[in-house]
């Protein structure tokens, strides 16, 4: 079954915007059919503030991973791409993260989806409202774009 996700995209390490386009490729080259791509947005860092600005991007990809399967390429890309465990919230070459599967709703232990916190983050919506601003968000049901305001 081919699903509809949105995947939230961030560096503030190295070339940044060279690493979130570099993460786009290797989501083709794993089988993702990205059909849409938002603009390259500069973000200042949230949590811990002492660090480089964020570059963040988001994607439109269609797929036939379920949603454990897709967590498992998304790390493993970050995995592949260099990311060192660092402090939470600290310095990463790259940060992949599932923002909205179909309408599914899901809470486990290691992914929830939606992603919890992407309505309180700023650098996550402006992005993903970018190219799916009328998407209906299915757990506060308010559309993204609304959710940005
Ligand atoms: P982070 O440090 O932001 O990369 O978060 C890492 C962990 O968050 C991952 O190992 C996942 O198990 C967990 N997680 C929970 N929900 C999600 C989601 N929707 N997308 C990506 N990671 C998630």
């Amino acid at each position: 079954m081919m699903a509809i996700v949105y995947i939230g995209l961030g560096s503030n390490l190295g070339d940044r915007k060279k690493n979130c386009l570099r993460a786009i490729g290797l989501l083709k080259q794993n089988g993702l059919s990205v059909t849409r791509q938002s603009s390259i947005y500069e973000t200042k860092p949230w949590g811990v503030t002492e660090q480089p600005e964020f570059v963040n991007m988001a994607v439109k990809a269609e797929t036939e991973l379920a949603p454990f399967q897709l967590l498992a390429l998304l790390k493993k890309i970050e995995k592949d791409m260099g990311r060192q465990e660092t402090v939470r919230w600290g310095p990463r070459i790259l940060d992949l993260d599932i923002l909205l599967y179909d309408d599914i709703i899901m809470n486990t232990e290691t992914l929830t989806i939606p992603h919890p916190l992407m309505q309180e983050r700023e650098f996550v919506l402006r992005p993903l409202s970018e190219i799916a601003g009328e998407k209906v968000h299915p757990v506060l049901k308010k559309k993204i774009g609304e959710l940005l305001k």
